[in-house]
């Protein structure tokens, strides 16, 4: 191998030059070169460590380098390195098993894809099939993935360049008491008003052209928004109503982020296609799928259903899953996750609401925090504009290096920072990692002070 100073330029160089990179301007990027990860770490070429409290793109559930994952990968790959799906195949049906026994009540089956896009394109592809309808409504402020169907149901900028691919797409408002689209004032007025809301787009729209609602049961990417209580439910009530099909976006949040195998749990409401991806194997190879009722799988028992990819239910990724349910069990990783939140995470974070001018609102569930960033916390002006680019953004920029000169790599979106590590973190780095982020903040103060 290369010393390190070399083999960074090299790596520089190269990706420089050839590779392309998501969602960026090219020649307005310099991307860190990485050299090595473990566990809740990894580490530059010049031997600089960071914290990864955005579990890389919230999927590193596991940390990196797993033992347990690298060995299944390895042992699988020396046994049957791929097979294609229309074959019935070990570890992808023991990985179906295992998923469909943690799944709420009445999901027995799963569709496996490569990722979450494609999980929830697939899950919107079911829906249409089984309802013989089109539109799917959708939240603002929401990402569902990136390709035709999931980047036009997505409500974020994101979505603006591709607009509208997908037409059957329509968007409606989701709770947000902090910056509540209802002047709601309690967590009740919002569910009840965001209900309301939600069932006159369902009648503006036409509920018999409606083929399913999806929602990530807790928002991600777009602020960690907690469902107040009875929303979930109520959605369910509306699907049922009016013959539409529930998709619960679990992509982010699903296998372990709240504490509960999926996010739903947490909420009592019972969707009828659940998407996920990430966590399942924390993207050591890439896997999503949709888990499905018994009510939309049956009516493909004699329907042919009109979809397929060539990688579906990869055994090496499916290998990794099925390692990732031993893990999980055997580390008691979810109760870890409910411990670490509630004790260390939740009391950590609301603290800094009183001690920072800076922090407006905190809020979220198990190893999953938005803290959202203002100018003042009477006004609730955002730190920064919403979709706030270059100089705009400054005052996030240099919240965020300050976190990573701290040590810690943070997840940073428009004016708010996550919390979300990896769910294996040891309490000593959890500690270190909110106390650098706790001392990062002071920038964001004399950013709002400006
Ligand atoms: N849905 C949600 C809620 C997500 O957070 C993401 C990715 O961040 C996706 C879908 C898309 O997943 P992927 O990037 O694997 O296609």
């Amino acid at each position: 191998p290369l010393p390190a100073p070399e083999a960074e330029a090299q790596v520089r160089a190269d990706d420089r030059g050839h590779v392309f990179h998501s969602w960026s301007a090219q020649g307005l990027i310099d991307p860190m070169p990485v050299a090595t990860g473990e566990g809740s770490t990894f580490w530059d070429y010049q031997g600089n460590a960071y914290l990864d409290f955005s579990s890389q793109l919230v999927n590193l559930n596991l940390g990196h380098q797993h033992p347990d994952l690298v060995a299944a990968i390895q042992q699988q790959a020396g046994r049957l390195a791929t097979i294609q799906p229309s074959i019935a195949n070990d570890v992808r049906g023991e990985l179906a098993r295992l998923i469909a026994e943690v799944a709420p009540e009445g999901l027995e089956k799963v569709f496996f894809t490569n990722g979450g896009a494609e999980a929830n394109e697939y899950a919107v592809r079911m829906a249409r099939q089984f309802t013989g309808r089109r539109k799917v409504l959708s939240m603002y402020r929401s990402y569902h993935g990136s390709t035709s169907t999931a980047i036009s149901l997505t409500g974020d900028p994101r979505r603006w360049a591709n607009d509208t691919v997908d037409s059957g797409a329509v968007r409606f408002f989701g709770p947000y008491l902090y910056r509540s689209p209802f002047h709601a004032e309690t967590p009740e007025q919002e569910s009840e008003r965001a209900l309301a809301h939600l069932e006159q787009t369902i009648q503006l729209e036409g509920p018999q052209t409606i083929a399913a609602i999806i929602i990530e049961t807790v928002v991600g990417t777009n602020g960690v928004l907690v469902p107040p209580p009875g929303y979930l439910q109520g959605v369910r009530a509306l699907c049922d109503r009016y013959g539409i099909v529930y998709i619960a976006d679990e992509v982010m949040v699903g296998f372990g982020r709240l504490g509960e195998w999926f996010g739903i749990d947490a909420f009592d409401a019972s969707p009828d296609l659940i998407t996920f991806a990430k966590g399942v194997n924390s993207g050591y190879v890439p896997l999503g799928g949709v888990v499905i009722s018994d009510r939309i799988a049956s009516a493909f028992d004699t329907m042919p259903f009109a979809g397929g990819l060539t990688y579906s239910g990869h055994p090496l990724a499916c290998a990794a899953g099925v390692a990732t349910f031993e893990v999980f069990r055997r580390d008691g990783i979810l109760e870890r996750v409910r411990d670490l939140g509630t004790r260390v995470v939740e009391p950590t974070v609301r603290a800094w609401a009183a001690k920072h001018p800076s922090v407006g609102d905190v809020r979220g569930l198990g190893l999953f925090w938005a803290v959202e960033l203002v100018r003042d916390q009477e006004t609730r002006e955002p730190l920064v504009p919403f979709n706030a680019a270059g100089a705009d953004a400054a005052p996030m920029g240099a919240f965020a290096a300050a976190a990573k000169k701290g040590g810690v790599w943070p997840f940073t979106h428009f004016n708010r920072m996550h919390v979300a590590p990896p769910l294996v973190i040891g309490e000593d780095d959890l500690v270190r990692g909110l106390a650098a982020l706790d001392d990062a903040l002071s920038v964001a103060d004399e950013a709002a002070a400006r």
